[in-house]
């Protein structure tokens, strides 16, 4: 099985080196992530500027663009074959409810899955890598669980870990996206030339956070599995806006 590994976090993240080492033992494992820190990127592609591939020491291929580049690239030119899974991460913080709009984590693995391959996304909830040993073993344990399943019928996954020793992880829980509240305020600052600059403020905390969510799920000590869909056709609002456009 050949196995393509990207991330957001950059190529050199402890996050991306835990999940290589965690399936390099039953897949033949790719890896082209960015070259610096490029969390929050999103789906963005780089259209203006030609981009370079490098190869670290390690063998990682880095790229100095987005998550959505690397995959791009690798999928579309750079592989001389097809992977048969992507896989994204293991991000340092949680991708759950809104988040998965603005990660370049999700972004990298949606970008696969619409290159039409079964893609997974993998986040430990908690910033600072704590427990990543575990979350990692734990991705390498789905990956093999699931790996044919998904080549079979192609899926984007979305996996969140809570940060936990694995003996207080409960299992694994398929859940649906929590929400979260708005965005706290930017926070304003003042430069060293005394002009005033704009640090993008950190997401809200959970709003949708019941039973069933991503957000409950981790909270309560489980892995949580979300199945991701692309088409963003706001359908209950196909019918008014029918109506309105009719008169
Ligand atoms: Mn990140």
């Amino acid at each position: 099985m050949r196995i393509l590994v990207s991330n957001d976090d950059g190529y050199f993240s402890p996050g991306i080196e835990a999940l290589v080492q965690a399936v390099e033992s039953f897949a033949e494992v790719t890896v082209v992530a960015p070259e610096r820190d490029r969390s929050g990127a999103s789906n963005s592609l780089t259209l203006t500027r030609p981009l370079s591939v490098r190869k670290a020491a390690n063998g990682f291929f880095y790229i100095d663009g987005t998550p959505t580049d690397c995959v791009h690239v690798a999928v579309t030119g750079l592989l001389e074959h097809r992977p048969d899974l992507i896989i994204s991460g293991i991000n340092d913080g949680a991708n759950m409810g809104d988040d998965t709009i603005y990660s370049g984590t999700v972004a990298a693995a949606m970008e696969g899955y619409l290159l039409g391959v079964p893609s997974i996304a993998f986040s430990l909830a908690q910033r600072g890598h704590a427990h990543l040993d575990v979350a990692a073993r734990r991705a390498g344990e789905l990956v093999r669980r699931l790996a044919a399943r998904l080549i079979a019928q192609p899926m984007l996954l979305n996996v969140n870990f809570p940060a936990l020793p694995d003996e207080q992880i409960r299992g694994v829980e398929v859940t649906r996206l929590g929400k979260r509240h708005h965005a706290e305020p930017v926070v304003r600052a003042t430069n060293p030339r005394g002009e005033t600059i704009y640090w993008i403020g950190p997401a809200g905390s959970a709003r949708d956070a019941g039973p069933g969510t991503d957000f409950h799920a981790v909270a309560q000590g489980w892995v949580s599995v979300t199945p991701l869909d692309v088409d963003l056709t706001g359908v209950q609002c196909l019918a008014p806006v029918r109506d309105w456009l009719a008169q």
